[in-house]
């Protein structure tokens, strides 16, 4: 069995040996012949003979004795069982062979201990630099000859002096290594740098110890990451102490993404509320806008920056105004509506009550310029009044006095239609709405016929009405509207000369409406009166000869109104004038 093994080591180039406690058993050929011994000289030499270096392990480097001398070698064995005991196999392979077999391995350790873009320094037990590469010594602003031998406090401030020893002396123990450290260090100008440093610890075959650190510069991260909380912090505290309300959602689930405190303020729910009840802020808005809201959120989508004015229902149930403007994010993970929402309501009661207070003020205004024309109107009738009193006080005449009396009564006439005009006029202004009843315009005209034929009878004027065959029902108050129909009426007998002709007609405009018509062949308005005819007090003739005082047409006015109608002239200056009451037509639901 021994003989077999002896042959197949013979067979192998290397040199290989067979040990047992400090003696060689057996020696192959190749062993025997590098020895400079024959193969049976070999067996019974003692181990120190043999091998130059210490026999202990009988592993990794050592030397040969030889004729020639020291014959580095690098040593592998393994226990085997030969001739029924164990011995040790030991093969030699000669150093340059192993160094061939692994050529690049000490090229390969300095090409990447020089290239690399992390920092690697080598300190021995006591902490003293051994070996830097380039990058390291870079990253502290030295030469790399600059902190061989010197302490690693070269790179700390005084006051890390004590921590930097206890866990360098931990690391050459074996404690702690291979996890990252962050470490605020000094370089050789002073400026300070933040590193991350990953450390292991290195045991030579000779049981010396090295602690090896990788370092990486991490200060710009460090500043960036810091730049970054500070401007997140400002944000902070921005959104948190602004008074309106700024928020996010996802625009395809409306999920709410982000709020500040400000919408308490709004809307009395916090943010823990908004950000938990989906759709909150879509509920508090007031049910009449909310469409529109949703129209408009939504078209922000589509690039648009919306501002929108719209109520909430408070939490209180108060009903506030907000203003909000809408805008579009753009993220990575979805499309997002961003809002800003800001409490107007007092600004909008402010403009309200401005806007009341011009109101007022215009009332006011018209008011003043309405008890001034109406004095003025007074003034008229009660000048002459005056000098017919004057006159027949002065004149005792007794054939004259009904002359005066006549004038006197005349005048009075005249006041009181101003009084009963006057009464008329306010009294529709406060009328709100008058109770309207179905009313048929023709059999209104038929009826009317008579006594309006009558008014024209002392300037010979022709009466003609067309009558209406069809139903002509509208909503309407009878008195109201023979009132109305009657201002219209009597302007054109004022303003047709005698022998003329008025006709009166219903006819219908449109489907939906029905007209009562005064056509007259007069003297006509000029276009620029039609315009301020229905202005009170306004007269086209400027001396006041004519007998009104410029309220009929306001009272016809203001009566077609209150039955939501309208009134329409044309004219044709000496060819006459068509006046029209156009009012709905009532059609029974
Ligand atoms: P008045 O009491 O003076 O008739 P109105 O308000 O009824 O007051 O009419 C205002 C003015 O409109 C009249 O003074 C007159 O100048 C003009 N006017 C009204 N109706 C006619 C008409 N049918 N033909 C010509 N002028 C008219």
């Amino acid at each position: 069995m021994s003989e077999a093994i002896d042959a197949v080591l013979n067979a192998v180039s290397a040199p290989i040996f067979l040990c047992q406690q400090d003696q060689i058993l057996f020696a192959n050929r190749a062993a025997a012949a590098l020895l400079g011994f024959s193969q049976a000289e070999t067996v019974g030499l003692p181990l120190e003979a043999v091998f130059a270096t210490a026999t202990d392990s009988l592993s990794g480097v050592a030397a040969l004795n030889t004729p020639a001398g020291k014959l580095p070698v690098t040593l592998a064995n393994e226990t085997i069982e030969y001739a029924g005991t164990q011995v040790r196999l030991v093969t030699a392979l000669r150093r340059e062979q192993a160094e061939n077999a692994l050529p690049s391995s000490d090229l390969l350790f300095e090409a990447i201990f020089e290239s690399t873009v992390v920092g690697i320094a080598i300190m021995d037990e006591r902490g003293n630099y051994v070996r830097v590469n380039r990058t390291y010594a870079e990253i502290y602003g030295y030469a790399p000859e600059e902190m061989i031998g010197r302490h690693v406090f070269l790179v700390f401030q005084p006051e890390f002096h004590a921590r930097v020893q206890e866990t360098h002396d931990r690391f050459i123990r074996g404690e702690g290594t291979g996890v990252r450290s962050d470490w605020t260090v000094v370089r050789k100008d002073g400026q300070k740098l933040e590193i991350s440093a990953f450390n292991n610890r290195l045991i030579t075959a000779s049981g010396e110890r090295f602690r090896i650190v990788a370092v990486i510069d991490i200060t710009e991260q460090k500043r960036t990451q810091q730049a970054l909380e500070v401007s997140e912090q400002r944000l902070n505290s921005i959104l948190n102490s602004m008074r309106d309300a700024v928020w996010s959602l996802w625009a395809n689930t409306h999920q709410l993404y982000y709020v500040n405190p400000a919408i308490e303020i709004l809307t009395g729910y916090t943010v823990e509320e908004a950000m938990t009840q989906n759709g909150l802020l879509l509920e508090i808005v007031h049910p009449e806008d909310r469409a529109h809201y949703l129209e408009q959120m939504h078209s922000v989508l589509s690039g648009n920056r919306i501002d929108i004015d719209h109520r909430i229902i408070r939490r209180d149930g108060v009903v506030r105004w907000v203003h909000q403007r809408f805008w579009a994010v753009r993220s990575p993970d979805g499309d997002r509506i961003g809002g800003l929402m800001s409490d107007i309501t007092d600004r909008r009661l402010a403009v309200e009550q401005a806007l009341q207070l011009k109101l007022e003020a215009e009332r006011v205004r018209l008011l003043s310029s309405f008890i001034r024309d109406a004095s003025h109107e007074f003034r008229t009738p009660l000048a002459i009044i005056n000098t017919r009193l004057e006159l027949m006080e002065r004149n005792p005449d007794p054939q004259q006095r009904p002359e005066y009396i006549k004038g006197i009564r005349e005048q009075t006439q005249r006041i009181l239609k101003l009084v009963d005009s006057l009464i008329t006029i306010s009294r529709l202004d406060e009328l709100r709405e008058l109770v309207l009843e179905p009313l048929d315009l023709g059999q209104l005209l038929t009826t009317q016929r008579e006594p309006l034929e009558q008014l024209a009878q002392h300037k010979a004027i022709a009466v003609k009405v067309e009558a209406a065959p069809d139903e002509m029902v509208v909503q309407g108050e009878l008195h109201e509207l023979l009132k109305a129909l009657q201002m219209i009426f009597e302007n054109a007998v004022s303003f047709t000369p005698e022998g003329g002709q008025i006709e009166l007609r219903c006819v219908v405009p449109s489907e939906d409406e029905i007209a009562l018509e005064v056509v007259d062949n007069g003297i006509g308005i000029s276009p620029a009166d039609q315009e301020r005819i229905f202005e009170r007090f306004y007269r086209v003739d400027r001396a006041h000869s004519t007998e009104g005082f410029g309220l009929g047409l306001p009272i016809a006015r203001r009566i077609t109104e209150l039955h939501h109608g309208r009134i329409e002239v044309e004219s044709v200056l000496g060819q006459g004038s068509r006046f029209r009451l156009v009012f709905p037509a009532f059609r029974p639901a």
